[in-house]
């Protein structure tokens, strides 16, 4: 009982400083790197010596402590630093606590293991939560295997110590694939709350802009309307072309600021027929300058007549959504295609293709679930409101992508009503 005890006592030391690091990290304690590295020095630090200072008794001679699991938590999310820094520190607290076989089974060991922790350091930094996760079970059956075979070296092989040493490696597989699951968890809940607030911020944002962007319309339109007079009247040839320039631009401007608002604020859900080919060209003018600056080339197939019923603002916002993760996974810049075709039984397909990054089986899995995003300032919101707009409009959609060689993205449509089609026509 007493072992059970101390276990869980070993667990408590390692939970806390977890928990502290997360409530100042909740807190917004804008940390760079290396402020980062040595405050996670320091709270490993500290788990790991107060592990060391309460260490289980497992059978009569052996007395083990989880100082691994801090130090495996230390050097795979602070980095190389943090690695040396707690290896010196087991290193100098044994040394303090007596130069017995131990210490030089701590050495030892700690020469095995620390380097491959740091190996894995970068791994772990690029790597999704399921590797991180198995990356973790790799590691910590690393680590018993090099403690037990430091250990028997060390010691003399009798059945009893075989006995304390196995409990005590399951005990520590158990335990740290526990407390990083438990740390990955409290990372992705904090991450998911800085994207709520941002996304909260960027929502007031642009409700604030639309509002103004209406109400700058008004005005413009009353100018437009005098325009309009003025240009009506008989007026010196230099003046017509002057005044005919201030209509062009003038609707130019209420152009841009109708593309705007269907792009910031899709509200209405009105349902009408839409000509999906006009609405991509729509969506190519609104991101040419944005494709341009990644040098991505937006072509556009879009033969025949292609109509679906739809809302034309989230439509636009759908399709905006796909074009730009088109063009943001082709850092190199190349070709990206958007295309529209009608089949003969009148359903509607609407393709993205990308000469991009790609995706693996796993990747195209999440699409879609929130805050998914491998971006570094990505918000992974996008394609959630994509696959929801879709849906709204009793579309399908498909991914299609391989690693490293591009991205499709198919939606199809429905086929609209005959009746429909015979109202409009
Ligand atoms: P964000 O663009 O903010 O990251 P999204 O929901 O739009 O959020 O996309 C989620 C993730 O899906 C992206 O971070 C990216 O990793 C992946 N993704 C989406 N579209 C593509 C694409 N065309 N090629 C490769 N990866 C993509
Ligand atoms: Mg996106």
């Amino acid at each position: 009982m007493t072992e059970i005890k101390d276990l869980l006592l070993q667990i408590l030391l390692i939970i806390v400083p977890i928990f502290i690091y997360h409530m100042f990290y909740a807190e917004k304690l804008k940390l760079d790197q290396r402020r980062r590295s040595w405050f996670h020095s320091f709270l490993n630090g500290l788990a790991i010596v107060l592990c060391m200072s309460f260490p289980v008794a497992i059978g009569m001679e052996s007395r083990f402590d989880l100082r691994g699991i801090p130090l495996l938590i230390g050097t795979l999310y602070g980095g190389y630093e943090t690695g040396a820094v707690l290896s010196l520190l087991i290193i100098a607290y044994r040394f303090y606590l007596g130069v017995d076989v131990g210490f030089y089974h701590t050495v030892i060991s700690l020469l095995f293991i620390v380097p491959v922790f740091m190996a894995f350091y970068r791994v772990y930094q690029q790597a999704d939560r399921t590797t991180r996760r198995n990356c973790t079970v790799l590691l910590s059956v690393y680590h018993v295997i090099v403690i037990s075979v430091v250990y028997f070296m060390l010691s003399v092989f009798t059945f009893e110590n075989a006995m304390s040493l196995f409990i005590f490696d399951i005990a520590f597989i158990l335990a740290s694939c526990f407390l990083v699951y438990m740390n990955e968890n409290l990372r992705e809940n904090n991450r998911m709350r800085s994207e709520l607030q941002k996304t909260e911020k960027l929502r007031v944002l642009s409700d604030l802009t639309s509002a103004f962007a209406h109400e700058i319309r008004n005005p413009m339109q009353v100018n437009r309307g005098f325009l309009q007079l003025m240009y009506e009247e008989p007026l010196p040839p230099h003046l017509k072309n002057y005044v005919e320039i201030c209509l062009k631009e003038m609707d130019r401007a209420n152009l841009i600021i109708s593309d705007y608002l269907s792009f910031a604020k899709p509200h209405t859900e009105d349902i009408e027929m839409i000509d999906v080919g006009k609405q991509l060209e729509q969506v190519q003018n609104i991101l040419a300058p944005y494709a341009l600056m990644q040098h991505v080339e937006i072509q556009k197939d879009t033969s025949g007549s292609c109509i679906i019923m739809a809302n034309q603002q989230k439509l636009n916002q759908c399709l905006i959504n796909l074009v730009k993760n088109g063009i943001e996974a082709m850092p190199n810049g190349g070709i990206l295609l958007i295309s529209c075709c009608a089949k003969s039984n009148g359903k509607v397909t609407i393709a993205i293709t990308d000469q991009g990054v790609g995706m693996t089986k796993d990747q195209i899995k999440r699409l879609g679930t929130p805050f998914y995003t491998l971006k570094e300032k990505g918000t992974g919101l996008g394609l959630m409101v994509s696959y929801r707009i879709i849906q709204a409009f009793n579309g399908l959609i498909e991914v299609s992508s391989e690693l490293g060689r591009g991205t499709t993205f198919s939606i199809e449509f429905p086929s609209i009503e005959p009746v429909e089609l015979r109202q409009t026509s």
